[in-house]
C-alpha cells in the first residue's frame, strides 16, 4: 500500500515554514497532498486559485505532490483521496496543544489515519501567515519569509 500523506491548511500564503516542513517529508511518503481548506462562511486574504497555483510553481517538476483543495473534515477528505496520514508542523508548545486536541480528536473518528508531526528547524519557527499577512496588508516587505520561487507576486 502506497504511503500518501494529506498536508493540510489555510496556505493563505504558503510560507517557507510551510515549503520547509513539505520538502523534509518527501523522503517519507509515496505523495503528498497539499491541501488547501476552504471555508464557506470565511474568505481567505488571498484567493484559493492564487494559493494553489504558488504551491504548484514552488513544486514545479517534484512529481509526489499535489496540490488540491477541500471543504468539509480533513479525515473524510483523506479517506476520498486514500491517504492514512496527515501531516502537520510543529514550531512551538502552543502549536502542539492546539494539534494534539486536533489530532487525537481525528483519531477517535478515524483510528486508520495516523497524524504525523515535524518539528520546525529553529530559524523558521517563528514564521507565521497571520504575520506575513499583516506585514503585507500594512505594505511591508515580506519577502523573506515567503519561498523564493513566488516572491516576486506575492506583495
Ligand atoms: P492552519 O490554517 O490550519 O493554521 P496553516 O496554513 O497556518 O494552517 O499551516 C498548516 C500547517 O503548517 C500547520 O501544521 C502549521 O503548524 C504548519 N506551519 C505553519 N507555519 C509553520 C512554520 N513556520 N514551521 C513549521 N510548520 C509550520
Amino acid at each position: 500500500m502506497s504511503k500518501i500523506a494529506v498536508f493540510p491548511g489555510s496556505f493563505d500564503p504558503i510560507t517557507t515554514g510551510h515549503e520547509s516542513i513539505i520538502r523534509r517529508s518527501l523522503p517519507l511518503f509515496d505523495k503528498i497532498i497539499v491541501a488547501i481548506g476552504v471555508n464557506s462562511t470565511k474568505e481567505g486574504f488571498f484567493p484559493t486559485e492564487k494559493r494553489k497555483q504558488w504551491i504548484e510553481k514552488i513544486f514545479t517538476g517534484v512529481k509526489n505532490i499535489e496540490v488540491k483543495t477541500y471543504k468539509g473534515l480533513t479525515i473524510d477528505f483523506c479517506k476520498q483521496e486514500k491517504a492514512n496520514y496527515i501531516l502537520r508542523g510543529l514550531r512551538t508548545s502552543a502549536d502542539f496543544e492546539f494539534e494534539r486536541v486536533i489530532a487525537q480528536m481525528n483519531r477517535s473518528m478515524n483510528d486508520k489515519i495516523e497524524t504525523v508531526f515535524i518539528l520546525s528547524t529553529p530559524e523558521l519557527s517563528a514564521i507565521n501567515s497571520t504575520v506575513v499577512r499583516d506585514i503585507i496588508r500594512n505594505n511591508g516587505d515580506a519577502s523573506q519569509f515567503v519561498p523564493s520561487a513566488i516572491r516576486k507576486e506575492v506583495k
